[in-house]
């Protein structure tokens, strides 16, 4: 691991004109408006910890003041008379608008969650972007069917609908990208939305909220409540006027959500969830890359990925190549804050985030794990930051917590396998079942290995890649529902079905 220097960046006048213009609100119906309670809190730079702005935060009475909006707009013609092609062109302006302010929204990214200004700019914009630009494609294209049924002179046939007004909830690790994963298809499909972005990162969600009334999304389609789980989270899950909730987020939290949705009005939940995904390095791999590949797999973003390979099974043979390899390159990643020149990856999003990353790594020490790179909180010049060295262990036992338990952290756990037997049948000791991956030049091996392991996505010699087309999402406790691809339409759309006596 490599400190990266500090830096004095430049802002653009535009990120510096958001952040100097005072305390945040809430848009509600086209408007924004302070708590009816006032309350605000502070989100902060985690590579300095220093304050960046206050920020609204929503309460009940704000959320319920949000529903009415947002089911004002899902009836009013000015949302509900556009055609799918109409709201389509909607969805383009504010793809174009995203690309217009790209640089001035991965400052306010890098500046929020910590992560490298390169990575916010040159991966999260685009693929936000492209997101909007693909579900655009859909709105005009949302086709019901025509079914023959064992009835004479009947004609049967299908409408898709929008579900009504939907509550989004995301998390810190993409804010921007996590809100476009959801509003795109939310929109396309005809719904009005809550978003409530993670309280460690508000800042891009409300400056979308901005973009989309500059590209004439009409008020009170999309409402944006800043806040905590407790109480704004909490109040969008539990409140009878949402008619359906998609979550990304931990497993316990949504455990939450699915029970309020019971106990209010059985609204319709998807869930992405965590992860503990298994990446494979078979000894036929091409180990040079199966290497570079699988540190990115687990440290990109800092570890802060649900899809992180954080379980890395190798084959004996290469086990100690492979852990020599892994170990050396690791020490030359470059942690440091976003800002700063070259740097790989950027800091904890939060103090607390950080305290859980090296109460994992406390346990594993404990435990009897092996660290062969890392383990320590970075100091220095970083140390008012929430910095982590990138940390591998290699371990042989899979019960260990911190080969169990999604960390969220830069924390590899590395052991070795000798069959296939033993390879699936450890690969898939996980209540999780969200990604993995496997690194060989056996074809019919990376096929088999696709087959036997419970994941909603596989990579095979490759890792962590996502395309607004590619459906992505959870097989067991990582959740249900797909998000991107035609697969998202479904989460956003009820059908119809109706019967015309001939
Ligand atoms: P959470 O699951 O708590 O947060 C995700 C979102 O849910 C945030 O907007 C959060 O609000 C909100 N939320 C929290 N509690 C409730 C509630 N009772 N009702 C409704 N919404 C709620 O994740 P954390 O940020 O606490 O991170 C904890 C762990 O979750 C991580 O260590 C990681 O393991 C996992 N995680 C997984 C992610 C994934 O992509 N699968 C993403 C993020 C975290 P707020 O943060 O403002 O309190």
């Amino acid at each position: 691991m490599t400190p990266a220097p500090t830096t004095n960046f430049q802002l653009q006048p535009g990120t510096q004109a958001f952040l100097d213009g005072g305390p945040k609100q809430l848009l509600i119906g086209g408007e924004w408006v302070a708590a009816a309670d006032g309350a605000t809190f502070a989100t902060l730079n985690p590579a300095t910890g220093a304050a960046l702005v206050d920020v609204a935060l929503a309460g009940a009475a704000d959320v319920d003041r949000a529903v009415t909006a947002a089911r004002a707009a899902f009836e009013g013609q000015a949302w509900a008379g556009l055609t799918g092609a109409e709201r389509g062109n909607l969805l383009w302006k504010v793809a174009d608008l995203l690309e217009k302010y790209a640089d001035e929204l991965a400052e306010l990214e890098t500046l929020d969650n910590g992560k490298p200004l390169r990575a916010a700019r040159h991966g999260d914009l685009p693929m936000a972007v492209r997101h909007f630009r693909y579900y655009a494609g859909w709105a005009g294209k949302l086709e019901g069917t025509t079914i023959p049924v064992s009835h004479p002179n009947q004609f049967v046939y299908t409408l898709r609908e929008p579900m009504g007004v939907v509550g989004l909830i995301i998390p810190w690790n993409f804010p921007l990208l996590m809100a476009a994963w959801k509003l795109a298809p939310a929109l396309a499909c005809g719904n009005t939305a809550l978003l409530k972005p993670a309280e460690e990162t508000p800042l891009t969600a409300l400056r979308l909220g901005e973009i989309m009334l500059e590209a004439g999304i009409p008020a009170g389609v999309v409402n944006i409540l800043t806040g905590p789980g407790l109480p704004t989270g909490a109040a969008i899950s539990a409140h009878p006027g949402i008619d359906k909730v998609a979550f990304t987020g931990s497993t316990d939290v949504g455990r939450k959500i699915m029970a309020a949705a019971a106990q209010s009005n059985l609204k319709r939940v998807s869930l992405e969830l965590g992860g503990k995904s298994p990446n494979v390095i078979f000894a036929d791999a091409d180990l040079d890359k199966a290497i570079k590949g699988a540190l990115w797999a687990v440290f990109s973003t800092s570890g802060q990925e649900c899809v992180a390979g954080t379980r890395l099974f190798v084959e004996r043979p290469a086990y100690d190549a492979v852990v020599e390899g892994l170990a050396a390159q690791a020490q030359r990643i470059r942690v440091g804050p976003g800002f700063a020149p070259k740097v790989h990856i950027g800091p904890m999003v939060s103090d607390k985030q950080l305290q859980t990353v090296l109460g994992y790594i406390e346990s594993g020490r404990t435990a009897g794990a092996t660290i062969v790179a890392g383990g320590e909180r970075i100091g220095g010049d970083l140390a008012e930051g929430y910095f982590m060295q990138p940390t591998i262990f290699t371990h042989s036992d899979d019960s260990l917590k911190l080969v169990q338990e999604e960390i969220f952290g830069p924390v590899a756990a590395v052991t070795a396998f000798d069959d296939w037997d033993e390879l699936v049948q450890r690969a898939n000791s996980t209540r999780y079942g969200l990604a993995a991956g496997a690194w060989t030049r056996d074809l019919s091996k990376a096929h088999r290995f696709a087959r036997a392991v419970k994941a909603g996505t596989v990579w095979i010699n490759t890792y962590g890649l996502f395309d607004a087309a590619a459906p992505f999402g959870g097989y067991k406790e990582s959740g249900f529902g797909r998000e991107m691809g035609a697969e998202a339409l479904d989460l956003y759309t009820q059908t119809k079905t109706v019967w015309i006596g001939l």
